[in-house]
C-alpha cells in the first residue's frame, strides 16, 4: 500500500512503525471473513482492511470523526485478522498507535468518558474488585438475573473429580518459576493459580508469588491510557525482577490476555532506560501456563501416569475447550492445551468456529453490550453443541463472560488438570 504520512508524524519512532505497517498491507481482504465484527455488520469499514484504511487517512493528515472512533471502537481487538493474514500486517499495534490519536483528537461524550474512567478506577484494582464482589454478593438475590449470573458462584468442586480445593504448595523444588496474579482474577476465580502451582509442583517445579505486582496494564492499554499501562508495567517489573534475579526460569501467567501484555513489556518500555532491559528480560521469560506445560509434557504425562495407575471408576468428563483470541492470535498457542486435557482422561467435544471471539475482550462486553452480545450467544452455542459437562478456556474475561450466559460449570483448564493430578 502508498503512504504519504502527515508531517506532524511521519519522522517519529510510531510513524514510521505505522508507516511499514501499512505498506505491508496489500488490500487482499484474506482477513474479512475472519473478522467477527465484519461478519456481523457486514459493514468494509467494521473489517481489518476497513479500518486500516481509516488509520491510514488519519496518519495522512486527514480530519478524524467520531465515525472513525466509532469504528476503530467496535474493533474487538481479537487479532484474528492477523492469524489470517498472509502478508504479516501487524494490525494490533497499528491499532493501538490508531487508537491513541484518535483519543487525543476525538472528544468522547460526558457518560462514556465516565463510564471508561470507572472501569479504569476499579477493575485493575484487586481489593477494590473484590469489596465491589463482597457488596454485590450480600445483595445477590435482589440482582438483575444478568447481573447475577456475572457473579462467581462458590466454586465447588466438579463432583466427577472429587479433588479436594486446591492450595498452594510449599516450595520443595530447586526449579522455580514466579506466578503474576493480576487483579480480577484472584477475586473472580481464587482456585486458577493454586492449581497451577499444583501441577508445577508435580511436575517438579515449585511456583513462586510476585507479592506486590498487580494488573498486567492490558485494560488501561487498551482504553488508550498508555501512562497508567507503563506505571502498571514498571511496577510489575520492579516485583518480578527479584525473582528473576534470584534464578526463576519464568514468568508464569495463567490468564492468557495478561501473559500476552508481559510478553509486550519489553516494547513497552523500550525508551525507559531505567526499564528497558529488565522489562525485556521479563517478557523474554513470559509465559502463559499452556506454553511452560508444552515444554514440559513428558513430566506432565509422568505425573498424569502415576494417578492413572491407580483405581479409577469416574466416567471420563466431556469437555468444551474454549481457545480464547489472546492465547491462539495474540501468543500465537494453538493445538497445546487439548492435547493435555486429553492427556488427562478428558473427552474433549467438538467446538465449530474455534477462532471466533467469544465477545468478552477486555471492557468490550461494557463498552459494547450489544456486539458483545451476540457473539456471546454464539459462542456458547458452539460450546454447548457438543453436551459436556464442563467448559474450560485459558483467560479469566472469558471465563467470566461465558459464565454468565451458560448453566454450565466454566473453569480454567489448569483447574481440571490440577484436579486429575489431585484425584488419582
Ligand atoms: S491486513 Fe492482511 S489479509 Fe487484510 S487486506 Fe491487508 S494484507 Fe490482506
Ligand atoms: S482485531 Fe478482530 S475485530 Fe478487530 S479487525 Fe481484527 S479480526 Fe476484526
Amino acid at each position: 500500500m502508498q503512504t504519504a504520512l502527515a508531517d506532524f508524524i511521519s519522522a517519529t519512532p510510531r510513524g514510521r512503525e505505522a508507516d511499514a505497517i501499512l505498506r505491508s498491507c496489500v488490500h487482499c481482504g484474506f482477513c474479512l471473513p475472519a473478522c467477527p465484527t465484519y461478519q456481523l455488520l457486514g459493514d468494509e469499514l467494521d473489517s481489518p482492511r476497513g479500518r486500516i484504511y481509516l488509520m491510514k487517512q488519519l496518519l495522512e493528515g486527514a480530519p478524524v470523526t467520531a465515525s472513525t472512533q466509532l469504528h476503530l471502537d467496535r474493533c474487538l481487538t481479537c487479532r484474528a485478522c492477523e492469524s489470517a493474514c498472509p502478508s504479516g500486517v501487524q494490525y494490533g499495534r497499528l491499532l493501538d498507535l490508531g487508537r491513541a490519536l484518535t483519543e487525543e483528537r476525538v472528544p468522547r461524550g460526558r457518560a462514556v468518558r465516565l463510564k471508561r474512567y470507572l472501569l479504569r478506577q476499579l477493575v485493575p484494582h484487586r481489593e477494590r474488585v473484590r469489596a465491589l464482589l463482597a457488596a454485590a454478593h450480600a445483595v445477590r438475590a435482589l440482582l438483575p438475573q444478568a447481573l447475577r449470573a456475572r457473579l462467581p458462584a462458590t466454586s465447588a468442586p466438579l463432583p466427577a473429580l472429587r479433588a479436594p480445593k486446591p492450595a498452594w504448595p510449599p516450595p520443595r523444588h530447586a526449579r522455580r518459576v514466579v506466578l503474576l496474579e493480576g487483579c480480577v482474577q484472584p477475586a473472580l476465580a481464587p482456585d486458577i493459580d493454586p492449581s497451577a502451582a499444583q501441577v508445577l509442583d508435580r511436575i517438579g517445579i515449585a511456583a513462586m508469588v510476585a507479592g506486590d505486582a498487580g494488573c498486567c496494564g492490558a485494560l488501561n492499554h487498551h482504553l488508550s491510557a498508555h501512562a497508567e499501562a507503563r506505571g502498571e508495567a514498571r511496577r510489575n517489573v520492579d516485583a518480578l525482577w527479584p525473582h528473576v534475579e534470584a534464578g526463576a526460569e519464568a514468568v508464569v501467567v495463567t490468564a492468557s490476555a495478561c501473559a500476552a501484555m508481559v510478553c509486550d513489556y519489553g516494547r513497552l518500555l523500550e525508551d525507559d532506560p531505567a526499564y528497558a532491559a529488565r522489562a525485556a528480560r521479563i517478557s523474554a521469560l513470559a509465559r502463559d501456563i499452556s506454553q511452560l506445560l508444552a515444554t514440559e509434557s513428558e513430566a506432565v504425562s509422568a505425573a498424569l501416569a502415576q494417578v492413572q495407575g491407580t483405581a479409577r471408576t469416574d466416567p471420563p468428563l466431556r469437555v468444551a475447550f474454549q481457545a480464547p483470541c489472546t492465547l491462539q492470535h495474540a501468543l500465537r498457542v494453538r493445538g497445546v492445551v487439548e492435547p493435555l486435557l486429553t492427556a488427562a482422561g478428558f473427552t474433549l467435544t467438538p467446538v465449530t468456529d474455534g477462532h471466533r471471539c467469544c465477545g468478552s475482550a477486555g471492557t468490550y462486553s461494557i463498552l459494547q453490550p450489544q456486539l458483545s452480545g451476540e457473539l456471546l450467544r454464539a459462542k456458547v452455542a458452539a460450546l454447548e453443541s457438543g453436551a459436556p459437562d464442563v467448559i474450560a478456556t485459558a483467560n479469566i474475561g472469558c471465563l467470566a463472560h461465558i459464565r454468565s450466559a451458560t448453566p454450565l460449570p466454566v473453569r480454567h483448564w489448569i483447574e481440571l488438570l490440577a484436579a486429575r493430578c489431585a484425584s488419582g
